[in-house]
């Protein structure tokens, strides 16, 4: 069947904008079966039994329902959690959506007003979803590149590497991705207390880390910590993510967004979460326990395995090319990821799955190696 009729090509009714965006390109999610899927920093473990015992019974006749439009109750429990109130909070359809918000809230498209108005900055790489968001709202994208082994440059380097002070809008993903690299707090304080507009930790994989800097989000009225319950609790296909922040950042995203952004089962799911938060802190220490050992492994049988504070490894292979152990490993139903970056094209990511899992991916690299 043909898509469209007519000879004029309906693309040209498509903001040019659009029609030059390169997507963002989510991680496969194939359907193949038996794959061990170590490629999209999904948690190999399922969420509590509380949680999906809550989501079960939440899915009755309610459904014909619309969601509370605030998740008014959430935020209540969140503000519990983080000793804060529920004016510093607002939830999103995964903190995906929540980034967008702040592109729309908080950055000028380009050609409006002095140029630092309309620049998203972000360090290079880190979380490619960043330069999308600014292509799609017309803004600037100011990617920075990282240091050696993707540390954070220090203040003199980053003026070398043209950082601005004065951007609209900061996105710093800590720990780091894709590198796993996670930033002291003495280095990344001055950072954003330097910074003179909006800065966005995008505290994603930071239950896998040592240290956080929720606190910040209350003692910096420019700086908004971005968390997801995705990565690590287990619930990426409910889209539950939040920002906290000063409430009149918080009050600009709401604005935003449209009235029943978060769906009503991820709410339900999201509060059963946080009554079981003893069942993911033991996860979190299993996982981690699996990373360092996986590393170590890796290392024996030649690999370079970057220090990791996040649920996944960067790992430079030896023997062949990054890309094709992609492909030896997909042969064998090993599904990691691989970035064609310059920074990363020597590496894989693999995100760390149970410890069978884990165990039939060295066995699979050991024989590959063979
Ligand atoms: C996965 C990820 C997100 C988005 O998570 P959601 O599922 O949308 O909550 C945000 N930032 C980083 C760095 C991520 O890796």
């Amino acid at each position: 069947m043909k898509a469209g009729g007519g000879t004029a090509s309906p693309a040209r009714y498509v903001r040019p904008a659009v029609r030059r965006l390169h997507a963002y390109v989510p991680g496969e999610q194939p359907k193949i079966e038996g794959l061990i899927k170590l490629n999209t920093n999904e948690n190999p473990y399922p969420p509590s039994p509380r949680v999906l015992r809550a989501t079960r019974q939440a899915a009755d006749a309610r459904l014909r329902l619309y969601p509370n439009p605030t998740c008014q109750p959430l935020r209540e429990k969140l503000a519990d959690l983080h000793d804060r109130a529920p004016e510093n909070f607002i939830i999103g359809n995964g903190s995906d959506e929540l980034l967008a918000l702040a592109t729309r809230a908080f950055v000028e498209p380009v050609g409006a007003a002095r140029p630092s108005r309309s620049r998203i900055q972000f360090f290079s790489p880190s979380y490619s979803l960043y330069p999308v968001l600014a292509a799609i709202h017309g803004a600037e994208a100011a990617a920075v590149p990282l240091g050696k082994h993707f540390a954070l440059p220090t203040r003199a380097e980053l003026k070398g590497k043209g950082w601005d002070f004065s951007a609209a809008l900061t996105f710093i993903t800590t720990p780091n991705a894709p590198s796993g690299r996670g930033y002291r707090r003495a280095e990344l304080e001055p950072l954003c207390a330097g910074q003179k507009g909006v800065v966005i930790l995008d505290e994603a994989y930071v239950d896998f880390a040592e240290e956080n800097s929720m606190d910040w989000a209350a003692r910096y009225p420019h700086v908004i910590v971005s968390r997801t319950f995705s990565k690590a609790y287990s619930l990426c296909a409910q889209r539950i993510g939040y920002f906290v922040g000063h409430p009149e950042l918080i009050d600009a995203l709401h604005k935003t967004r449209d009235s029943y952004n978060v769906n009503g089962l991820g709410q339900a799911a999201a509060l059963a979460t946080l009554d079981d938060l003893e069942y993911y802190k033991r996860n979190f220490e299993w996982i981690k326990a699996t990373r360092e050992r996986v590393a170590g492994c890796l290392r024996e049988l030649g690999f370079e395995a970057l220090p990791s504070q996040a649920n996944f490894l960067l790992v430079k292979p030896p023997r062949f090319p990054a890309e094709e152990w992609l492909q030896r490993l997909r042969a064998k139903k090993i599904l990691v990821r691989w970035f064609s970056h310059p920074e990363t094209r020597d590496f894989l990511r693999v995100t760390i799955g149970s410890d069978t899992e884990m165990k039939t991916f060295l066995r699979a690299v050991e024989s590959l190696l063979r």
